[in-house]
């Protein structure tokens, strides 16, 4: 593929540069002070550091792979710095490291042939937010925690939720996804634009400067090309990102089942029935009893979905009731677990209703997922007053923004 697209487009033949292609790069061989007199004249004193400690903060990331720090680590505060810096490199031969927020978990951010890691976390600004055309344009130190906290009074946010508070240009970066993706898709549906730099210090805009269409068949689809492409393309410098309206009120179940099995034939059967649920999340029975302990709850220890859904008042009733009619029993409403809570993750929204789900539980299973007897009591059926079911806190006022 890489050779077809060469063909076309000549410019492509820089891209892979930007790691691992260098054998015998200079750092190693006296060329240090220079480079880094280089870098120093480009981005500041301030901005290079040499120093292990940092060298080895920016070799890792969340993963379990082991620590490979590059050479040098630069923080430039522009895409002309970037693009400058670049081209040092280029001219050296030096390998290139995007680095975000190093929330990543494939190991990306190893500098295994050592080279010059780029922090873009200096980059961060809010650049463009188009509010009647549902779209923005960040720099690539903005997180997705800062975007949808930029964006708290204009009745707009940005779904695509990985979980960590990482980096925008790094998630386009590895084509994160999240429990929001059911409904709302992950990186992949919401880069509308991305401007880079090339490993030679070229600056390339995927959709064309200051563009920002729907249109998708209009050429080669080169924002698709970069997102995912893991920092080895080049190194994403801003991103346009597709804007959501906040929706009107979120709901969260969580469905106790006896078996896996359960659990994903109900959710087979929501998707089906075209519930649009906005998160569906499974945990078994052995995380369920972790959270249990970390978050001092008391979830039926068994394989369990947590759901949320958004819409109006209205319609959030409707979907609640057609995912039960699917087999799966609504239990309760809470948010995912994952985050730590629904009220952490919806905490800094006003103006949104979050509510519990009070309805019937499903039969209790032992440690290892089986039903105990045919129709047995739940224990935890008498604790909610209103309805018998298991009961939760009341969210209200609290919105989707900063979901984490
Ligand atoms: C608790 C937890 C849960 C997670 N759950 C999910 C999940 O459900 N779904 C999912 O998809 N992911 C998940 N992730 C991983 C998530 O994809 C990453 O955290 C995130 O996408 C990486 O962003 P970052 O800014 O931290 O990038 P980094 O970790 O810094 O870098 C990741 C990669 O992207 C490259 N990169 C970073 N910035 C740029 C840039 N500006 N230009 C070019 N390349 C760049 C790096 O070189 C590296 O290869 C989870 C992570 C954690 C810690």
């Amino acid at each position: 593929m890489f050779f077809a697209i060469r063909r076309f487009i000549p410019r492509m033949s820089r891209l892979a540069q930007c790691r691992f292609i260098n054998k015998g790069h200079s750092l190693k061989n006296g060329g240090l002070e220079q480079v880094v007199s280089a870098f120093r004249s480009v981005c500041g004193e301030d901005g290079v550091s040499l120093s292990q400690a940092v060298r080895e903060q920016h070799g890792r990331d969340e993963s379990v792979h082991r620590c490979c720090p590059p050479d040098v680590v630069v923080w430039p505060r522009s895409v002309e710095e970037v693009s400058a810096l670049a081209k040092i490199c280029h001219h050296h031969c030096l390998p290139i490291i995007p680095f975000g927020t190093g929330t990543g978990l494939e190991g990306g951010v190893g500098a295994l042939k050592g080279g010059v890691c780029f922090s873009l976390r200096n980059m961060d600004s809010v650049l463009d937010l188009h509010e009647e055309d549902f779209d923005v344009t960040v720099e690539p130190g903005v997180t997705r925690k800062a975007l949808n906290s930029y964006l708290r009074d204009t009745g707009l946010w940005f779904p695509v939720d990985p979980g960590a508070d990482a980096s925008l240009c790094g998630m386009a970066a590895t084509s994160a996804s999240g429990t929001n993706a059911v409904r709302y898709g992950t990186m992949k549906e919401n880069v509308l634009n991305l401007e880079v730099v090339l490993a030679d210090g070229s600056i390339l805009h995927t959709a064309g400067q200051r563009r920002r269409p729907r249109k998708t068949s209009a050429g080669y689809n080169l924002t698709n090309l970069f997102v995912g492409s893991e920092g080895t393309l080049g190194v994403i410098t801003k991103a346009t990102l597709r804007l959501y309206g906040v929706p009107e009120a979120v709901v969260s179940a969580v469905c106790s089942f006896p078996t896996v099995q359960a659990a994903v034939d109900s959710t087979v059967q929501v998707l089906q029935a075209g519930v649009p649920i906005a998160r569906i999340e499974f945990l078994d029975d052995v995380m369920i009893a972790a959270c249990n302990r970390f978050s001092s709850l008391s979830y039926p220890v068994c394989p369990t979905l947590f759901l949320e859904f958004h819409g109006t008042e209205k319609s959030l009733e409707e979907q609640r009731r057609s995912s039960r009619r699917t087999g799966g029993q609504i239990s309760a409403g809470r948010g995912t677990q994952r985050h730590e809570g629904v009220c952490g993750r919806l905490g800094t929204t006003p103006g949104i209703l979050h509510r519990c789900v009070c309805a019937s539980v499903p039969p209790p299973s032992d440690h290892r997922g089986h039903q105990k007897g045919p129709n047995p009591e739940p224990p935890h059926r008498a604790n909610c007053r209103s309805c018998g079911g298991w009961e939760f806190p009341l969210y209200h006022g609290a919105g989707p923004r900063g979901s984490g």
